[in-house]
């Protein structure tokens, strides 16, 4: 079964995302991990991301589409996998329908996980992240255990430098312009599922299991 996410920064694709992953064995992969994986390992994929990220900007489609065209080619995901903030783009998206054209192969489902921009400054402000497994949390919503500690490794939990604020007001114009035309594109294909994002995080998964089977 191959799924994308699709929803703004924030709206719960990476939380879901996980949950769909563990249900249906299948990798979760984000490509936001991939990056902040390399960054924090000072790889040179990793400074230059940096620098669009911090900002709020996506990272040029060259870079991105090498890294999950690499990373979907690996043995793990033969029975399929769910894509977490990849693709962002139209030209993302054609770039992978076309090498999966090649392999004789396509995408099953596209669910676009609804919350409104309103919402989405509240869930960013209050993520807390970490960088060292990518489990995350929300200190009201969704908090850890113990305060500022990660429940599965152990690890301290920070606030992403691109979650402040100023970041996500540009985040959210960068998804309105380059991202939400995607929500066209897989409709057309025929694969487009939309849900409610903005209730308990369980009840979002109950209607993704509702139309994942
Ligand atoms: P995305 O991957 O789309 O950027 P995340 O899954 O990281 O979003 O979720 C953003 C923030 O909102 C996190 O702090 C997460 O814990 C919280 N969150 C996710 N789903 C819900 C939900 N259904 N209700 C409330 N908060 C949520
Ligand atoms: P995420 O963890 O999905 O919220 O991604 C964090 C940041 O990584 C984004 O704001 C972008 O700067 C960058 N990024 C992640 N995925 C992509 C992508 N598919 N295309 C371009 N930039 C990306």
């Amino acid at each position: 079964m191959k799924i994308i996410m699709l929803g703004a920064p924030g709206a719960g694709k990476g939380t879901q995302a996980k949950m769909i992953a563990e249900k249906y064995s299948v990798p979760h992969i984000s490509t936001g991990d991939i990056f902040r994986a390399n960054i924090k390992n000072g790889t040179e994929l990793g400074m230059e991301a940096k620098k669009y990220m911090d900002q709020g900007l996506l990272v040029p489609d060259e870079l991105t589409v090498k890294i999950l065209l690499d990373r979907v080619a690996k043995d793990d995901c033969k029975n399929g996998y769910v894509l977490d903030g990849f693709p962002r783009t139209i030209p993302q998206a054609e770039v992978l329908d076309k090498a999966l054209t090649e392999l004789g192969d396509k995408i099953d489902y596209a669910v676009n996980v609804e919350v409104p921009d309103e919402n989405i400054i509240n869930r960013m402000g209050g993520r807390r992240a970490c960088l060292a497994c990518g489990a995350t949390y929300h200190i009201a919503h969704i908090p850890p255990k113990t305060e500022g500690i990660c429940d599965v490794c152990g690890k301290e939990l920070v606030l992403r430098d691109d979650d402040k604020p100023e970041t996500v007001k540009n985040r959210l114009n960068v998804y309105h312009e380059q991202t939400q035309p995607l929500i066209d594109f897989y409709s057309a294909k025929g694969v487009l599922q939309s849900v409610d994002g903005t209730v308990d995080m369980k009840d979002v998964f109950a209607s993704i299991v509702a139309i994942l089977g």
